[in-house]
């Protein structure tokens, strides 16, 4: 794990969240994922240990950390053996929050930031919906003036925390004839009238995470849950993207590494023929090449990071780091799971979870086609 980009700081701290997660997450795994939940105590478990706020400052409870204590906090979260852990956690803490910080008012991030770092209040980022996905300029939910404050119209889709979260930082168009400069953000109590979780949505990995399906039916919120200005929720929602994608691409080169590590464990205890499967040159180029391609994604993953940190704005990076540590991920999780033979098809191995939990990567924060979509426009102008 040794790089340059890690201090002994973030090395001690890396080691504190491992401790944290293989001994106090991991061992729920099997049972979150078939319940499909993740319990609250758990959230307020990593605010204790301030796992939550980890780029807040610490007047607000924050641990005051740089990117690479979230990209080293972000390696290690699949420890958990969770895809939907990591999701859960991940937008809690750098996506749902990230724009009232930026953007909001004193008063909104003592109501919602504070609490989202000490881990009682879960918050949730609604920006899809059922006909606007990678089109985010296309959504319709509607915001309009109203007695003085907000009235919210609209559904929502594929809503990470949306159902058991206690906020959401919705994007509606204040402006529906200006398309994505018409876009606003608001922040929204789960418990407005109006506000409906109308599923939770069943899907292919991730199984612990809530991933919900909402409705806005004339929901009135304050004039003060506008966050930031009017009509600027597009350029947040940009700005915010950079991080998001280099969340995305940490958690996928974390889960590669462990997926990795676990097969290399079988491949040398299992035989075949006589011998460790990991004696085949068949199988140890496998796990070199992949080992290789991994590696490359971590390299870019950080040096993304860096140039985040270091305030350029990294959109082809980190687009490219997305891009490339996610269709690793997925790779890696097919491959390793070949490993396996037939084992890797059993739900008491883990090559099958890994498997289902790297399939979403490509998907969330932005499809693998907009990531190159944005990399090609950046060459070709
Ligand atoms: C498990 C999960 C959790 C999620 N969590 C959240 C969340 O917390 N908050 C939130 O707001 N959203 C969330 N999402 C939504 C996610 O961001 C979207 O699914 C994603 O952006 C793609 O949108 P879409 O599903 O509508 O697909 P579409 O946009 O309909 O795309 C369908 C296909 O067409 C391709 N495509 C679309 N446009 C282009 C183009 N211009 N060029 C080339 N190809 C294109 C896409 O790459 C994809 O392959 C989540 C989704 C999932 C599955």
């Amino acid at each position: 794990m040794h790089s340059t980009y890690f201090t002994p700081d973030h090395d001690t701290f890396r080691a504190s969240v491992r401790r944290f997660v293989e001994q106090e997450v991991a061992p729920q795994a099997d049972a979150w994922e078939s319940e499909r939940r993740i319990p609250r105590g758990i959230f307020r478990r990593m605010g204790e240990l301030g796992f939550l706020g980890i780029l807040h400052p610490p007047e607000v409870g924050g641990a005051g950390g740089d990117l690479f204590h979230a990209v080293a906090f972000l390696e290690e979260l699949p420890r958990s053996r969770m895809g939907g852990f990591c999701a859960a956690v991940a937008v809690q803490q750098f996506m749902a929050d990230r724009h009232i910080w930026a953007h909001g008012s004193e008063e909104q991030k003592r109501r919602w930031v504070v609490p989202s770092i000490e881990g009682r209040a879960v918050g949730a980022l609604a920006v899809t919906e059922p006909d606007a996905g990678s089109d985010v300029a296309a959504l319709r939910t509607r915001a309009e003036r109203h007695d003085g404050g907000w009235r919210i119209e609209g559904a929502k889709t594929f809503i990470t925390n949306g159902a058991d979260g206690d906020f959401f930082t919705l994007a509606a168009k204040t402006a529906p004839d200006k398309g994505a400069a018409g876009i606003s953000l608001f922040v929204v109590p789960a418990d407005t009238p109006g506000v409906r979780v109308n599923r939770r949505l069943e899907k292919l990995g991730w199984h612990c995470c809530d991933t919900a399906e909402l409705s806005f039916e004339d929901v009135r919120l304050p004039a003060d849950a506008l966050v930031g200005e009017e009509h600027a929720g597009f350029r947040y929602l940009m700005e915010g993207f950079q991080l998001e994608r280099l969340c995305s691409a940490a958690l996928a080169v974390g889960s590669a590494l462990l997926c990795l590590e676990e097969t290399l464990a079988y491949a040398r205890d299992r035989k075949a023929f006589g011998r460790p499967l990991v004696k085949f040159q068949t199988m140890s180029h496998r796990l070199a090449e992949l080992a290789t391609v991994t590696e490359a994604a971590r390299q870019l993953t950080l040096h993304a990071a860096w140039l985040l940190e270091h305030d350029h704005p990294a959109v082809r990076e980190c687009s490219m780091a997305k891009l490339y540590a996610t269709e690793t991920a997925k790779r890696v999780a097919d491959e390793c799971l070949q490993c396996y033979g037939g084992y890797g098809l059993m739900e008491e191995y883990p090559a099958a979870r890994f498997f289902r939990d790297a399939r979403p990567h490509t998907i969330v924060a932005g499809t693998s086609e907009i990531m190159r979509e944005i990399i090609a426009r950046l060459m070709v102008g």
